[in-house]
C-alpha cells in the first residue's frame, strides 16, 4: 500500500479527546485505508513525501446539503428576484424555471464537484435527478459522494395571484420513487467504496406523510440517509398549517419521520422563529430528543433577506446541524463565513458561534449527519481525506491563526491540495478526475438553452422575468 506522508506541516488541525486542536510541524501520514499517524517524526514507509513547511493540514469538509442538477446554471439569473406575496423568497416563482436539459447535467455536475473541491469539500450529498453520466462522474471526482436522487408526489403551481398551489399525481410520485430507489441499487453496486445512495423524497409539502414514512423505512432498511426538504420556507410553513394544523417538525414527529437516519434541508420556520405563527419553542428540543439533523445553508436563504435563528441557538438545544451550499457559489468556506455572519446577525450576538463551532458543524457534525465518524477529522484510523492550504497565499497573511485566516479573508484562493482515501484529487487548485475546462465550454451554451426554454414557458422575455443587474442602453 502506497503511503504518502506531509511533512513538518507548520499547522495541523487534528482530532484529540473529542475536538479539533491545532498542532504545529508535525506529519500527517496516510494510505489509501486511511490516518496512519498526526504527529511528530513518522519513521514508517513513505512512497510520497510533501513538503508541510507553510501549510496548514486539516480534515477534509463535509458538504451535507448541493444540487448539482439544475443550479450551476442559475448564477446570474435570479441573485435580484423573489415573490413578494411569499415572504420574497425566489424557490417557487423563479429557480423552478431554469432546468438543465439531458446535454447539460454531466458540465453542471462537473463544475459543482470541481468548485466544492477547490473549497475543501471531500464529502458532499448531491439531491438531484438521475442522468446517465451521474454515478460516473462522481465517481470519477475522487470524491466521497452521497447521491440523493430526489422524488415527490406533487409539483408547485402560482396561482395568478401568487399563491401556492400543488399538481398532485400520485401515480407519477410512485414511479419517480422507484426510479430513485433503481439508482440506489446501482449505487450500491458501486465498487470505489466512495458513493452511497439517500432516499431523498424532495419535500416535505409534496408528498403525503404515509409516503414519507415509507421513505424513512426505506432508508432504514437500506441503512443509508434520508433527506427532505422542510421548513424550509413560510409558504411551506404556512401549508402545512392548512393541511395539517402543525408546522414541519410537530408533523415529521407525528408521523415518526425524526431520528439520527434524517437531515432535514434547511429546517428555518421552526416555532421559534418571529415569522411564524406558533409560540411554543418546542421544535428545537424535538429536533436534539430525536437525534434530527440539520444541513444549514445560509447563503441562498440570506440573499432572500431570510434566515434561521440562530445557528448558535440550534447548537445550544442540542441540534446536530452539519453546513450545506445548496445552490452557487458551491463554496463551503464562503458558506462557513456567511454561517457565522447569520448566526450572529439574526441573534444580535457576536457570541452566539465562534470559529471553532462552525469547524465542528462543517466536518464532525456533517459526518455524524451521514454517519460517518471517521470522517471530518484527522486521526489515526479515521479516512485519508486531508485539505493542505497553502499559508503564503496573500490572502492568508499574516498567520496568526490558520483557520480565521482561511474563513473569514482566503476562502478557497488558499486551498491547494485535496486528497480523497489516500488519493490526490486535487493539485495546485485543479480537480485531477474531473474535465472542468471542458465543462466551462459547454456551460454557457447550456444556460441560453436553459433561458429559451424558461422563456417560452412564461411567454415572456427573460429581460422582463429577471432583468440584468445594470441597463443595458441601445
Ligand atoms: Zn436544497
Amino acid at each position: 500500500m502506497s503511503v504518502t506522508v506531509i511533512r513538518r506541516a507548520s499547522w495541523v488541525i487534528r482530532w484529540e479527546r473529542g475536538r479539533h486542536v491545532y498542532a504545529r510541524d508535525i506529519d500527517v501520514a496516510f494510505d489509501h485505508d486511511g490516518i496512519l499517524h498526526v504527529g511528530p517524526d513518522w519513521q514508517g514507509q513513505a512512497d510520497q513525501e510533501v513538503d508541510g513547511r507553510n501549510r496548514l493540514v486539516m480534515p477534509g469538509l463535509v458538504n451535507i446539503h448541493c444540487h448539482s442538477g439544475d443550479e450551476p446554471l442559475a448564477k446570474g439569473l435570479f441573485d435580484d428576484v423573489g415573490t413578494p406575496e411569499l415572504w420574497g423568497n425566489a424557490l417557487y416563482e423563479f429557480s423552478t424555471l431554469i432546468d438543465s436539459d439531458a446535454d447539460a447535467k454531466a458540465a453542471c455536475q462537473t463544475l459543482m464537484l470541481s468548485e466544492l473541491l477547490k473549497s475543501g469539500v471531500t464529502s458532499c450529498l448531491d439531491i438531484a435527478g438521475d442522468h446517465e453520466h451521474w454515478l460516473g462522474v462522481a465517481a470519477q471526482s475522487g470524491m466521497r459522494v452521497w447521491l440523493a436522487p430526489g422524488f415527490r408526489q406533487a409539483r408547485w403551481r402560482l396561482s395568478p395571484q401568487k399563491a401556492l398551489e400543488y399538481d398532485w399525481n400520485e401515480a407519477a410520485g410512485e414511479a419517480a420513487r422507484e426510479a430513485a430507489l433503481s439508482v440506489l441499487d446501482r449505487v450500491a453496486a458501486d465498487t470505489t467504496g466512495r458513493l452511497t445512495g439517500v432516499v431523498a423524497p424532495s419535500q416535505i409539502d409534496t408528498c403525503h406523510p404515509d409516503f414519507l414514512a415509507a421513505a424513512l423505512d426505506e432508508a432504514r432498511s437500506r441503512k443509508v440517509p434520508m433527506t427532505v426538504h422542510a421548513a424550509q420556507t413560510m409558504a411551506e410553513v404556512t401549508e402545512l398549517h392548512r393541511r395539517h394544523g402543525k408546522g414541519a417538525v410537530a408533523l415529521l414527529k407525528d408521523i415518526g419521520v425524526l431520528g439520527p437516519e434524517v437531515i432535514l434541508g434547511h429546517g428555518i420556520c421552526l416555532d421559534h422563529h418571529p415569522l411564524t405563527r406558533e409560540r411554543t419553542a418546542m421544535d428545537l428540543e424535538t429536533l436534539a430528543t430525536s437525534g434530527t439533523n440539520v444541513a444549514h445553508c445560509p447563503v441562498t436563504f440570506a440573499r432572500s433577506g431570510q434566515g434561521m435563528e440562530s445557528l448558535g441557538r440550534y447548537l445550544r438545544a442540542g441540534v446536530n446541524v452539519g453546513i450545506g451550499t445548496d445552490t452557487i457559489p458551491f463554496n463551503m468556506l464562503e458558506e462557513m463565513r456567511e454561517a457565522i455572519i447569520q448566526s450572529r446577525c439574526r441573534s444580535g450576538d457576536f457570541a452566539d458561534i465562534d470559529t471553532a463551532a462552525i469547524f465542528h458543524a462543517a466536518t464532525v457534525r456533517g459526518a455524524q449527519a451521514l454517519g460517518r465518524p471517521d470522517l471530518g477529522r484527522l486521526f489515526p484510523g479515521a479516512r485519508s481525506d486531508v485539505v493542505c492550504v497553502d499559508l503564503t497565499a496573500p490572502s492568508m497573511r499574516p498567520v496568526h491563526d490558520p483557520l480565521r485566516s482561511l474563513i473569514y479573508a482566503a476562502a478557497e484562493r488558499a486551498v491547494r491540495d485535496v486528497w480523497v482515501a489516500g488519493r490526490k484529487v486535487l493539485a495546485e487548485g485543479k480537480a485531477l478526475g474531473l474535465d472542468t475546462d471542458g465543462a466551462l465550454a459547454e456551460i454557457d451554451a447550456a444556460q441560453a438553452r436553459a433561458i429559451k426554454v424558461a422563456e417560452s414557458a412564461r411567454g415572456q422575455a427573460f429581460s422582463v422575468i429577471a432583468p440584468r443587474s445594470l441597463e443595458m442602453p441601445e
